[in-house]
């Protein structure tokens, strides 16, 4: 990777420099890893790091926070029981520096080991968990990096049973036992890995490229349901040529997608460089839509292979592991992936034009019904992800930069589609970015993304920019999808209630609790507050969310009398109901397309496989 170029030169220049590295250039400057377990049921990985010394005090330093997931997680509260050693196995002092760091001073030895225990609770896709059957690991949680030496080549031993099956993205090592390496600590801790007895895994090749897709079943047995192993592997297949062609390259040899299916509603996962890792329910053979969103999943994170993991905005380039790195482009990071997510799978012939026009009317109706959207912008909510990008704060401030970047990466290829007669799109962006940055060896800079679809459309996009990624005015939908023949209305839905609380709830253990009060509503002008429990309207008893079957017996305007508990007592409010609650957004074509319309909306989501062939 062209990232190594240049570490590379500058690590052979030291052991030019180091006489006793001279005899062995490579291995010297090695840093190597075990990682065991005695007891799984302890949760403790036992972690043993073992780097040259020169002389001078080894500084060890564990991540703050994982790529992918920009928010501080302090990995090393899981470390105890920290010990070094010198070769010989005499004990070395080892100080905390920091809340992340030790430094070991080596005295007179060769090299320093240092030890500890990390105690792995967690399970979810970019965590670290241990079970007797199984261990799920990061590097990026527990493994450290030594100060300056990001670069050096490293080795990891996983002390697992000799028959237990290990999927990763790393290079396996020939000889026995479960011996891998990679060329720098980025690419270890790049690297989520399954060791587990009873792996179930499937290889298959794409473009010359070999895949897998890897099942660890927590409880019982993989279970396809109507689906096949031969359907599953063709349709990634094809999930997988189409995201090649954005590109017109596959940046790897080789790529994992590494699976967790647990039996309880769940759904989360983390990009890499060269595997996807997925915690999600064991349902997703079970239904049209389980698969729809197990594929939905794969198009996303695999699309992450170019988009972030290699096009990388420069303020993430290297990642840096220790403070938050802020940009306000994480509404292309995370929200034009989700875009090509619908792209992808209609391009494949996984869904249908219905299917497109379904995922666009409900991420509409989901923007639209974000307060937060009037408030911060697509760019503050990427650079305040570190305080509120995951659910933090002020529930009326925040919007999600995946929603909103899905939506902007639609408005924007459609733009630059109409802007350049269909000649161009948004695929021709993330090209440009591949090989204006990412080919150069580097990341792209804040204005980068503008400055190259303003390239590609072949005018300026100053005022879309400003307006809609900078800006908090509204989306303009209906004008933009018009260029494909499409229209984006608001729509009463005469099946439900137009009265409105203005509130949101949530059940909790027998609680209605009131969970947001929207700002400007009927329930934040009666002087209700989040966390109030609902008791009762107008004298019947609230057991459920659904208040529509109560709402429809009302209209907008009238007067109810709302009984809540707050700090266990019981409060009376009258409220006024507002309107417009049934009020929704569909997306669908116009009655009489143009032949231009026409043509741009076939040449918006038709398969690149067959116009890549000269
Ligand atoms: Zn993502």
């Amino acid at each position: 990777m062209s990232r190594s170029i240049v570490p590379l030169v500058a690590s052979a220049l030291l052991a030019l420099a180091d006489p006793v590295s001279a005899q062995a250039p490579v291995m010297s400057d090695t840093v190597r890893y075990t990682l065991g377990w005695d007891n799984p049921a302890s949760q403790l990985y036992q972690v043993a790091v073992t780097a040259s010394a020169r002389g001078e005090p080894v500084v060890f330093s564990l991540p703050a926070w994982r790529p992918g997931r920009y928010i501080l997680q302090n990995y090393a509260a899981n470390v105890q029981n920290v010990r070094a050693f010198d070769e010989r196995g005499n004990p070395l002092p080892a100080e905390w520096i920091d809340l992340d760091s030790w430094r070991v001073e080596p005295g007179s030895a060769n090299a320093v080991t240092l030890r500890y225990e990390y105690y792995a609770h967690t399970f979810d896709a970019g965590s670290s968990t241990l079970t007797p059957d199984a261990a799920y690991f990061n590097p990026v949680n527990l493994f450290p990096w030594i100060e300056g030496r990001k670069d050096a080549p490293v080795t990891l031993v996983i002390e697992a049973p000799a028959d237990w099956t290990v999927a990763t993205q790393l290079e396996k090592r020939p000889g026995s036992g479960h011996r891998y390496a990679a060329p720098d600590y980025h690419r270890l801790v790049d690297s989520p890995t399954i060791a587990a007895p009873d792996l179930v895994v499937w290889d298959y090749e794409v473009d010359g490229a070999a895949h897998h897709l890897a099942f660890r079943v927590v409880q019982g047995e993989l279970d396809l349901g109507e689906y096949s192993r031969e359907r599953i592997v063709a349709d990634v297949s094809r999930l997988t040529e189409e995201a090649v062609a954005v590109f017109g390259v596959t940046p790897f040899d080789e790529y994992w997608h590494l699976f967790q299916l647990v039996p309880f509603p769940f759904g989360h996962a983390v990009e890499h460089e060269s595997s996807a890792s997925y915690v999600i329910q064991d349902r997703a053979f079970a239904s049209a839509n389980g698969y729809d969103g197990f594929l939905s999943i794969i198009a996303h994170e695999f699309f992450h292979a170019w988009n972030v993991k290699r096009i990388r905005p420069a303020a993430l380039w290297p990642y840096e592991y220790s403070t938050p790195q802020l940009t306000r482009l994480h509404w292309v990071t995370e929200g034009v992936t989700s875009y090509y997510e619908g792209v992808l799978l209609a391009r494949a012939g996984l869904l249908e034009e219905e299917g497109v026009y379904r995922r666009l009317s409900n991420n509409i109706r989901a923007l639209q019904s974000s307060p937060g959207r009037l408030v911060t912008s697509a760019e503050l909510s990427s650079l305040t992800a570190w305080h509120t990008g995951y659910g933090d704060g002020n529930p009326n401030q925040a919007i999600s930069f995946y929603l909103k970047g899905s939506l902007l990466g639609l408005l924007l290829d459609l733009t630059i589609r109409d802007a350049t007669d269909g000649a161009r799109g948004l695929d021709d962006v993330m090209r440009l970015l591949w090989e204006r940055h990412y080919e150069q060896g580097r990341g792209y800079p804040e204005d980068g993304f503008q400055t190259a679809a303003e390239e590609v459309a072949g005018r300026s996009l100053d005022d879309f920019f400003s307006r809609y990624v900078a800006g908090t005015d509204e989306l303009p939908y209906d004008e933009t999808l018009a260029i494909v023949g499409l229209t984006a209305r608001q729509v009463a839905n005469e099946s439900k209630p137009a009265a409105t609380f203005g509130w949101r709830l949530r059940k909790q253990g027998d609680d209605m609790t009131i969970s947001n009060v929207l700002p400007d509503g009927p329930a934040l002008a009666a002087g209700i507050m989040r966390d109030d429990v609902l008791v009762s309207v107008d004298g019947e008893a609230t057991e459920t969310v659904d208040l529509d079957p109560l709402l429809s017996q009302r209209s907008p305007g009238d007067e109810v009398r709302v009984i809540l508990r707050r700090s266990g007592e019981e409060i009376e409010k009258r409220v006024t109901l507002g309107g417009e609650g049934n009020l929704q957004w569909t997306v669908e074509p116009v009655a009489s397309p143009s032949e231009r319309q026409l043509q741009l909306r076939q040449g918006w989501l038709e398969t690149r496989l067959e116009t890549a062939v000269p």
